[in-house]
């Protein structure tokens, strides 16, 4: 398994290269979407692979040998992933204390095939207290060739103890080229479409890729609508139709259009979408650049509160009514 882009590709290799003195708890820290669970399990597999790394091409797994074989079928007996459970079709919140006490067990056996054992975290900020202090005593004491991979696009979130017990390495994301031509050869974008769908996502490959599929194209598009609909249409009727799609989905869309019309109400482009520049325009004329700064600094402060909201639908509202705030006060 390769990493999608090829900056990630050479950090993995890089990483390996120093195999004998790379510090037993990594934690891969990148933006979103870019590919860094993928860029987490290239490494796993890459120090769960049997083959000498002198006798390997490029420096990642060879993809060949008994371990590797283990570890693409999924079930190499030294690797465990930990990641959030589904549950009745959906996702927990947050990686429990029960998924890390299971970890205790491995990490105090020897390993299977006699070689390295991996626990790749994927998505660490979603940790819950007690699983993080459980996971700090393991990463107190590592084995001798015991690995533990953190993944997360939000490294401060994680409780500092067990960031200092990591080598922070930061993930590259891949350049907008890279990510158009990956969309057109991974996800049969028609190469016309892929520059947009990498400006829609923020520059997040994977979200575009997951845009890419006429459903959820569609439902994207309803979300951009809606919220380019404000303020003439309120906050109440925009929250009906938002409601449907995930806190993830529509709170990071909110940000980019008022990110994107605070640009423009500066004079320059916009950044994601520049298919609604005429409608950028005309809110520019009613809204203030004071205030569209102000609704994008709150949003940015209360994304970290976004884990857990409470009530989702309270949260949805508040932040619509933040964005209007730049179009009742215009000073
Ligand atoms: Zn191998």
């Amino acid at each position: 398994m390769r990493p999608y882009f090829e900056a990630q590709a050479a950090l993995v290799a890089r990483l390996l290269g120093e195999e004998d003195r790379l510090a037993h708890a990594l934690l891969l820290a990148g933006a979103p979407g870019v590919g860094k669970g993928r860029t987490g399990l290239a490494l796993a597999q890459g120090l769960l692979c049997e083959t000498p790394l002198a006798k390997r091409t490029g420096g990642m797994a060879c993809g060949d040998c008994p371990g590797c074989h283990w570890f693409e079928a999924g079930n190499h007996p030294d690797f465990r992933p930990v990641a959030l459970l589904a549950k009745d079709g959906k996702l927990a919140w947050e990686i429990s204390i029960d998924q890390v006490r299971e970890l205790e067990e491995f990490a105090a056996l020897s390993a299977f095939r006699d070689g390295a054992r991996v626990v790749l975290v994927d998505p660490a900020e979603t940790l819950s207290v007690p699983a993080a202090n459980a996971l700090l005593k393991m990463l107190e004491e590592p084995g001798g060739r015991t690995w533990f991979i953190l993944v997360t696009h939000r490294p401060d979130s994680l409780p500092a103890t067990v960031r200092s017990r990591c080598r922070l390495v930061p993930v590259p994301s891949p350049e907008a080229a890279e990510q158009q031509r990956w969309l057109v050869a991974e996800a049969g974008v028609p190469p016309g479409d892929a520059a947009r769908l990498v400006a829609w996502s923020g520059g997040a490959p994977l979200h575009a890729r997951h845009l890419a599929d006429p459903s959820n194209l569609t439902a994207y598009r309803r979300l951009l609508e809606a919220i380019a609909s404000l303020p003439e249409t309120g906050s109440v009727a925009v929250a009906d139709t938002v409601a449907a799609a995930g806190v993830e989905q529509w709170y990071p869309l909110l940000q980019r259009w008022v990110s994107d019309l605070a640009r423009v109400s500066a004079g320059a482009s916009p950044r994601f979408f520049a298919d609604s520049a005429p409608r950028l325009a005309q809110l520019r004329q009613r809204s203030s650049l004071a205030g569209l700064a102000r609704a994008s600094a709150s949003l940015q402060r209360q994304a970290t509160l976004l884990r857990h909201p409470l009530n989702p639908r309270l949260l949805l509202e508040s932040s619509l009514e933040l964005y209007l705030d730049a179009f009742r006060n215009r000073t």
